[in-house]
């Protein structure tokens, strides 16, 4: 049985990287029929930013990434909160003292920073290792009997890992294959504070093992301490139920340089958030997805694919599609670069699927900002008419505002382009037309461009681009006859009139 887990430290809002993370994992679950955790790792409690771990819920949700245990509906498992699970773990870092995979360590902050900088001095980088333990204060340095004498006496401690000397530890990677490093180029780790608290890398370890967590897919920035967790496996006697590993691909940059953050978000005016994020401490607001007018049907399927290809040119996936064609061998293993036209393109592919009537009522909510009322059959034809023009529902009322209300003014450069003084005439002759002929497409049609354009010799584009700027205010808008209908005779033929009036006397 697949079990995998979305494992989010609730340290800020969640990036668009980190959704990629639980969407992939949840792909991959919902594949295999397995289930899917979100587990909240909170020990580093310094951290920690109240709201961060609601906004992970409340963001997954809206993308319809669903979980079948969890922190927010509990599970066989729980509890699903590391700070939930503390008294569980000192156990574990005993174990390994015991079993010689682990020792105490005393050295103050200020002592190691002593350590840091006599090795700056030198031009060295100072690791807590394997070559440098016997120089610092520990239980190997000291002995246990010393350890023992100074934990009883209250000494803080933490406890440290003990890599083994000069050994290749390869992890077995899905995306990657076999990565090895020497254990000579690896720190001893932290695996338990002076606060009483595992530290990430234990308690990532002791949850993965005890929730049977099978497949561990994360971020590459975890890659190089996927070593250190192999070893912990090692340690413990856990090899045999050890996950498979797979560390995505970096998001990168839309130059391609480099991890995309939240300042090239800024910089290039795109969210790097899901939703708004309100940061509780300096009161910033980052902009989000939701917010910004995405659907997250389309926010899902770019992300499914900065990373991943269903290994054919196929772009456009449902959830449910995704799910079907998701496999791990078509991750990438290069990061991939966020492109915002193609963020834009794919909602506007999604707008298109919307229907009419849920079109229609992001439309209303806005007509009504506007104080407009108008008949809900109406708005739904207009909002059918419109959408292969939309990319964000926030653009809808500024597309169609003329469908709702007579021009107030009449865009200067098009009346100059177009509105010759000999317009007033052929704008009237436009009344007579819509006036006489039957208010249908044809008709009108076969009056106004083949009886009268035509056969007068006019300029089409001069007079149906008149009419436009009579009836919308500038040359913009859905071919002229359907506008027309649509708007209605009598409306139509008021805007006309009120054009005529108002440029011949600006002219
Ligand atoms: N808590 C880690 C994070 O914030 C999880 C890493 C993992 O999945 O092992 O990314």
């Amino acid at each position: 049985m697949v079990r995998v887990r979305f494992a989010p430290s609730p340290t800020g809002p969640l990036h668009i990287g980190g959704v990629r993370t639980a969407l992939y994992n949840y792909l991959f679950a919902r594949q295999q029929g397995g289930k899917m955790i979100l587990r909240i790792e909170d020990t580093d409690q310094t951290r920690f930013v109240p709201g961060a771990e609601q906004y992970i819920i409340e963001a997954l949700d809206w993308l319809g990434i669903q979980f079948d245990e969890g922190v927010h509906i509990g599970g066989p498992y729980g509890p699903y909160r590391q700070s939930d699970r503390k008294p569980m773990y000192r156990q574990y870092a005993d174990q390994l003292i015991r079993d010689g995979w682990a020792y105490y360590a005393f050295d103050r902050p200020e002592a190691l920073e002593a350590k840091r900088k006599e090795y700056e001095a030198e031009k060295k980088t100072f690791q807590y290792d394997c070559n440098t333990r016997s120089q610092m204060e520990n239980s190997l340095s000291l002995g246990m009997e010393e350890a023992q004498r100074r934990i009883d006496a209250g000494d803080p401690y933490v406890v440290r890992f003990k890599f083994p000397e000069g050994i290749d530890i390869t992890v077995h990677d899905l995306i990657r294959g076999d990565v090895t490093m020497n254990s000579r180029l690896l720190d001893d780790k932290v695996l338990f504070k002076s606060d009483g608290m595992p530290t990430y890398h234990l308690a990532n370890i002791v949850d993965d093992h005890t929730m049977e967590i099978t497949h561990v897919i994360r971020g590459e920035e975890w890659l190089p301490s996927a070593p250190l967790h192999v070893m912990l496996y090692k340690a413990f006697g856990w090899e045999d139920t050890m996950p498979q590993f797979a560390h995505l691909p970096l998001l990168l940059k839309p130059e391609g340089n480099g991890k995309l953050s939240k300042r090239d978000g800024d910089r290039l005016g795109f969210p790097v958030f899901p939703l708004e994020w309100h940061d509780p401490k300096s009161g910033e607001i980052s902009s989000g997805y939701r917010e910004k007018g995405y659907l997250p049907q389309a926010v899902v399927n770019m992300l499914a694919l900065l990373g991943w290809n269903p290994g054919t040119e196929q772009e456009i996936m449902s959830m449910d599609e995704l799910i079907k064609l998701f496999n791990i061998e078509h991750i990438s293993k290069n990061g991939a670069k966020f492109n915002l036209d193609k963020a834009k393109w794919f909602n506007h592919e999604y707008f298109q699927k919307l229907g009419d009537e849920e079109v229609a009522s992001y439309l209303e909510a806005q007509l009504k900002e506007h104080g407009i009322s108008a008949e809900h059959d109406y708005v739904v034809k207009v909002a059918g008419m419109m959408k292969e023009r939309i990319t964000f529902p926030s653009e809808l009322w500024e597309t169609c505002c003329y469908f709702f209300q007579a021009p107030t003014e009449y865009n200067e450069k098009d009346v100059a382009k177009r509105w010759t003084p000999d317009m007033h005439i052929h704008m009237q002759k436009v009344i007579d037309i819509l006036n006489t002929v039957p208010f249908e497409h044809d008709a009108i049609h076969k009056a106004l461009l083949d009886d009268y354009i035509a056969a007068n010799g006019l300029n089409t584009g001069k007079v149906m681009n008149s009419l436009r700027i009579a009836v919308v205010g500038r040359t913009v808008g859905p071919d002229m006859i359907t506008l027309v209908l649509t708007i209605g005779k009598e409306e139509t033929i008021r805007r006309v009139e009120r054009a005529i009036e108002k440029i011949k006397i600006e002219k």
